[in-house]
């Protein structure tokens, strides 16, 4: 029985992995849930699954969630110190780092450090801090299971093979809603379009990171630190059908890859269940004829600027990916806000790291003031660089 913390239960990632749990009561339980404002969800997600502890982070909802809680027996906690807290109860053996955003770094240190084993989907931590997180995985014997789609597929082409052989990881993309959007009309669009992704149903967020290209960007990163391949051997590739989840190239030349409809339950599933490969409930069935032909393209970085931001700033290292991040996550929200237009939100990315004072080894205090600083920085960029309203 693996005994489960989902942090960010509510969200994309933590209700299809509640789906995985719902159909594999004998093998998996989930023992923390947390979110960070929707208490009505976390209640009733209380309810199904009776888990030890839930934890909200808005802790003006903590009266409201325990008055609805008050007939169980479920301990009631609120704010980002519970969180990064209840990761460390005896009682759970592995954290899925479902949260979004850099508030998922402070939580995953926490777990690393009391010898939980990590199913990560918040890619942040490890754009953030992958250094520091490697070394925290490797003093503490912590295995990091990867939940990202294309990372899942890459650690199952790795599987049994011999790591120091890898020449190449070739990692695909949808390409998202504007893939074939010319420069002009990118100048135009809005963040209603950009949050209609062609492929995947995800959080906010992570989709308007996928219509910028920012999130292949940072898993590109995510590979790097995850798989220890240099980011000039992690090849983008872009592939609208989104079947090939991605592929490791070996020495040899040989290609392994990894196909499947899109269905984020299944790398959750594997992460959640490795070394076994469990069945799949309502998954549906890959039909090549369907499909028909698979397509490939090369990524453009001149559209998409952020494709080239996250391998400068993996290039620069130190301090620079954590920049990179908040002022990705800034822009991310001003633009979802109606705040700025989609090129407004490069070029406000682009400044902000012209602007960073470079840290070569930052420890955790100099990555959260590194965020602290780039998020003020980033906001009053775009307040400056802001169209004049008439
Ligand atoms: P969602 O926005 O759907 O969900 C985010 C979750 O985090 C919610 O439970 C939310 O709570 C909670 N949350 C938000 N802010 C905070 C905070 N400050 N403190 C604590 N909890 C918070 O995101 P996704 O599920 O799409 O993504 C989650 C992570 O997984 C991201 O890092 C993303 O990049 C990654 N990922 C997602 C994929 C997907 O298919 N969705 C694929 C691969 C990776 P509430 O509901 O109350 O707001």
């Amino acid at each position: 029985m693996r005994k489960i913390a989902i942090l960010g239960s509510t969200g994309s990632i933590g209700t299809q992995a509640l789906d995985v749990i719902r159909h594999h009561r004998d093998l998996f339980e989930a023992r923390v849930l947390t979110a960070g404002s929707n208490v009505e969800l976390l209640a009733r997600q209380a309810r199904e699954f009776l888990p030890d502890a839930v934890v909200i982070a808005d802790e003006g909802k903590h009266e409201a969630l325990k008055e609805m809680l008050a007939d169980l027996p479920i301990k009631v906690y609120a704010g980002s110190d519970a969180i990064a807290q209840v990761v460390c109860l005896d009682s759970i053996d592995m954290v899925l780092t479902a949260m979004v955003g850099f508030a998922g770094l402070r939580p995953t240190v926490a777990a690393i450090q009391a010898h939980k084993t990590i199913a990560l989907a918040n890619k942040e931590t490890l754009v953030v801090a992958g250094s520091l997180i490697q070394e925290l995985c490797h003093l503490h014997k912590v295995a990091i299971l990867p939940v990202d789609s294309e990372h899942s597929a890459i650690f199952q082409c790795l599987n049994g093979q011999d790591v120091n052989r890898v020449k190449r990881i070739l990692l695909t993309a949808s390409g998202g809603p504007f893939r074939n959007f010319s420069k002009e009309q990118l100048a135009n669009v809005t963040a209603a379009e950009a949050l209609k992704h062609p492929k995947w149903t995800m959080g906010a967020k992570i989709t308007i990171d996928s219509a910028t290209m920012m999130n292949k960007g940072f898993e590109m990163i995510e590979a790097r630190h995850l798989y220890n391949v240099a980011p000039k051997d992690i090849q983008i590739v872009i592939h609208p059908e989104s079947i090939v989840h991605s592929a490791v190239e070996f020495a040899d030349g040989a290609v392994i890859a990894q196909l499947g409809v899109p269905d984020m339950r299944l790398p959750i599933q594997y992460a959640l269940g490795f070394p076994h490969r469990l069945p799949l409930p309502q998954a549906e069935t890959l039909d090549l004829f369907q499909i028909g032909a698979l397509h490939f393209e090369a990524p453009d970085p001149e559209r998409f600027p952020c494709i080239r931001f996250a391998y400068d700033s993996i290039e620069r290292g130190g301090n620079i990916p954590c920049v990179l991040n908040a002022a990705a996550e800034v822009t991310n929200e001003a633009f979802r806000k109606g705040l700025c237009t989609y090129p407004q939100m490069h070029t406000a990315i682009e400044q902000v790291l012209q602007q960073a004072d470079f840290i070569a080894n930052p420890q955790l205090d100099d990555l959260f003031q590194t965020d602290d600083w780039a998020r003020r920085r980033t906001t009053e960029v775009l307040q400056t660089n802001a169209t004049p309203q008439s």
